[in-house]
């Protein structure tokens, strides 16, 4: 039976090859520091020499997915909002930032495109991870087979017990929502956001092998983490981000 691999932070799934030209990354509250102390949300942000193009946007837990496949002015402003950020062009780092939402990663290996996608319970819902692969199969012919997809560190079903306005439209959209939804009483439930995403991606037609998912939790490991709802605020919040090299 194959099984779901398993991502530590800041680790690079292999299964998203480096060899192949891709660098990815699931930061902490700490690292990657160069990004952490530079990147700016709404501006394309050089980090040379590694990062030349950094792309950050504002990020609005909806379902908009950016296409940035145009060369990129040091520097340029972007007023765009959206929670997934695509391209195809090499030495671009698409970064977003979580502090309990769920980060995924999505290289396709024969194409040469990546898509770096932040997906909360709003989006998630919304349905950010299936507008992203429908963009990557319109826009530039990704087949199932050629995609990895990574998830990376966030809230956990030991810490994310929520009631009915996070329960029900799950339950009212998706069909398989047992297998993400534990009931804790008659009113409240835990929601395992990362098996939503691995449930979503697997009915898209994308295969477990080709799947990694951190066990971290966000809120419980306070050392490595920024946690929205441990800490009751935006404290800070770790960078994820994937790039094409040439
Ligand atoms: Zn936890």
């Amino acid at each position: 039976m194959e099984t779901v691999k398993d991502v530590d932070a800041l680790s690079v799934p292999e299964h998203i090859p480096a060899e192949g030209g891709f660098v990815h990354f699931f930061g902490t509250r700490q690292s990657p520091a160069v990004l952490v102390k530079t990147v700016h949300v709404g501006q394309v942000t050089p980090v040379p020499p590694d990062f030349p193009s950094v792309i950050s946007v504002k990020q609005v837990h909806g379902k908009s997915v950016l296409v940035f496949d145009d060369p990129l002015a040091s520097h340029a402003t972007l007023t765009q909002e959206g929670d997934a950020l695509v391209t195809s062009q090499p030495h671009v780092l698409l970064v977003v930032r979580t502090a309990d939402c769920v980060p995924v990663l999505f290289a396709d290996l024969q194409n040469r495109v990546v898509a770096a996608v932040h997906a909360g319970w709003r989006g998630a819902v919304a349905g950010i991870v299936g507008e992203t692969l429908a963009t990557l199969t319109q826009r530039y012919g990704t087949h199932a087979e050629h995609l990895r997809v990574a998830i990376g560190p966030s809230i956990g079903p030991c810490c994310f017990e929520v009631d009915g306005p996070v329960i029900d439209p799950i339950k009212a959209h998706y069909p398989y929502w047992a297998k993400v939804i534990s009931p804790v009483s008659s009113t409240h439930a835990t929601v395992d956001l990362k098996e939503f995403i691995v449930q979503q991606l697997q009915h898209q037609g994308i295969a477990l092998a080709a799947i990694s998912k951190s066990a971290a939790c966000t809120q419980c490991d306070a050392s490595r983490f920024f946690s929205y709802r441990r800490e009751g605020r935006v404290n800070g919040t770790m960078l994820s981000g994937i790039m094409l090299k040439p």
